[in-house]
């Protein structure tokens, strides 16, 4: 082994291990606003996490992408002829590819702006205080933090089946060249099944394999019950209570074995995507160095101030675990910096994971935020709870002869009739869902909602109008 660099053995306020959503995040608040010394450290050539790089954003112009398709589609109940409609993978994946590249890009530059030393390396801890940074080509060097944030993230599983190799994950869909005519998508998260609903609506045939009868297991029945119901209508095929067994080779494609409901069975494809969860990025930390604890899923033990198990040494965002999502990473990264370096006014300063909005861009889309209503029920008791539900025909579909499913719940508690979850699904819930993300943190009631005057006509109109 290299010897350790001692001469770029730095002192630094706060080492952040990291450069994706939580660990940009704190890093530049840190340095940026309270004028912290700031190492940031990223074993990847590029900064911007699993979120610009093989998550949300080009998750999200893959969606735009099968949508548009979906509007063209649409159009022609509009009035609107056409000749047959061209699409070329290819190009969008170019132009994804170049944008993602420019937010490379921005993020590098912010980091200098904010004076952030920035090393490209893997950390790991030689103790409480102590980072060694290695990358191969480099000699190895040694950095200490007087506060150390572990903002590493996670990947995607791949499970142990015989050819699993054969499949990619989320990772891997992002690195298509093509469209696959035939795809199998095992997982029904919601990683599973967005990117089922993307190949979908592009035209591919798509297979999902669930080891349940359902989809989006943790979400409320409104939301999940209809999305599925919608999906097979619309020609995608489930395979439930299944588990895959092997993955084979085949002269055109992949032939992926499974068990459903005690019968063996096989379909050939041309991709199987495996999205079956995510693991913490611990492996490699060297975190007994530290003392840092894992818990059963070998995520990282952060309390509710992101303090894990060693004095001075945070974690959060993916490897933590609690709402694997991009603003949630982000805001406790800021909010742990105002806590470590912004003076007493922010002693106490911590995220609040409760009514966390959350969106699937599903076709069409959920949005959620608060209890589901079993969760409710459990809380306050069946007496305690009073459900208003509404299913209607989007005007939009009013003229087309494919429609789409729009169900909307809220969930109330109390006399004073508390909004404490509201579940959607339904063209543009996820646009809608933000604005009553912010009535329902700051306590807003069911009178409140009827208080507010309809727009009309929009869906979201039901919501203040619900019987
Ligand atoms: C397909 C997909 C779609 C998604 N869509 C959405 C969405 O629509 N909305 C949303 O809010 N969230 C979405 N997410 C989730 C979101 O991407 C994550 O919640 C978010 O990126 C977590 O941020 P993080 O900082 O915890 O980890 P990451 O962004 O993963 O960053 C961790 C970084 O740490 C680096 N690292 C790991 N180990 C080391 C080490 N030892 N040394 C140095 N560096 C290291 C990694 O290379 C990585 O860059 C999606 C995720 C996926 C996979």
């Amino acid at each position: 082994m290299a010897p350790v660099s001692k001469a770029s053995k730095k002192i630094f306020d706060y080492v952040v291990i990291g450069g994706g959503s939580g660990g940009m995040a704190a890093a530049r608040r840190a340095s940026g606003i309270h004028g912290a010394t700031v190492a940031l450290i990223e074993a990847h050539s590029v900064l911007g996490g699993t979120c610009v790089n093989v998550g949300c954003v080009p998750k999200k112009v893959m969606w735009n992408t099968a949508s548009i398709y979906e509007t063209l589609r649409q159009a022609k109940g509009y009035g609107y002829e056409f000749g047959p409609v061209q699409f070329n993978w290819s190009i969008i994946k170019n132009k994804r590819d170049a944008y993602i590249k420019r937010l490379n890009g921005i993020y590098d530059t912010n980091l200098q702006k904010e004076k952030i030393e920035h090393f490209h390396g893997h950390a790991s801890f030689v103790n409480e205080t102590t980072i060694n940074i290695t990358k191969e080509g480099s000699d190895p060097i040694e950095i200490q933090g007087q506060h150390i944030l572990i903002a590493t993230g996670g990947h995607p599983i791949i499970p142990n089946v015989p050819g699993s190799e054969l499949g990619i994950s989320s990772d891997g869909f992002f690195q298509l060249e093509e469209q696959p005519k035939r795809v199998a998508v095992v997982g029904t998260g919601y990683i599973g099944v967005e990117i089922a609903g993307i190949f979908h609506a592009l035209g591919t045939d798509v297979t999902i394999f669930s080891r349940t009868k359902q989809i989006l297991r943790k979400f409320d029945p409104i939301v999940k019950d209809t999305l599925l119901k919608h999906m097979q209508s619309q020609g995608v095929k489930f395979t439930f209570d299944s588990k895959v067994t092997s993955l084979k080779k085949s002269e055109e494609g992949i032939t992926v074995e499974f068990v459903s409901d005690g019968q063996k069975g096989e379909i050939e494809v041309d991709v199987v995507l495996w999205a079956v969860g995510r693991a913490p990025n611990t492996k490699g930390l060297n975190l007994e160095a530290a003392g840092v604890k894992l818990d059963d899923k070998k995520q990282i033990i952060a309390d509710e101030y992101q303090n894990t198990t060693v004095k001075n040494i945070y974690s959060l965002g993916d490897v933590v675990g609690k709402a694997e999502l991009t603003p949630v990473a982000i805001a406790a990264g800021r909010k742990l910096s105002d806590r470590l370096f912004g003076g007493p006014r922010f002693s106490t300063s911590k995220l609040d994971y409760v009514n966390i909005p959350t969106v699937v861009f599903s076709h069409p889309t959920i949005g959620t935020v608060g209890y589901t209503e079993a969760e409710a029920r459990e809380k306050y008791g069946d007496e305690n709870i009073k459900i208003y539900e509404t299913r209607f025909g989007n005007m939009y579909f009013s003229v087309l002869d494919e429609k789409e499913p729009t169900a909307y719940k809220l969930i109330v508690t109390g006399p004073e009739e508390k909004v404490v979850g509201l579940h959607m699904i339904g063209k543009d819930s996820d646009e809608i869902l933000q604005g009553f993300g912010v009535a329902i943190r700051m306590g807003a009631t069911k009178a409140d909602f009827d208080s507010c005057v309809a727009i009309h006509p929009t869906s979201s109109e039901e919501l203040v109008t619900l019987r």
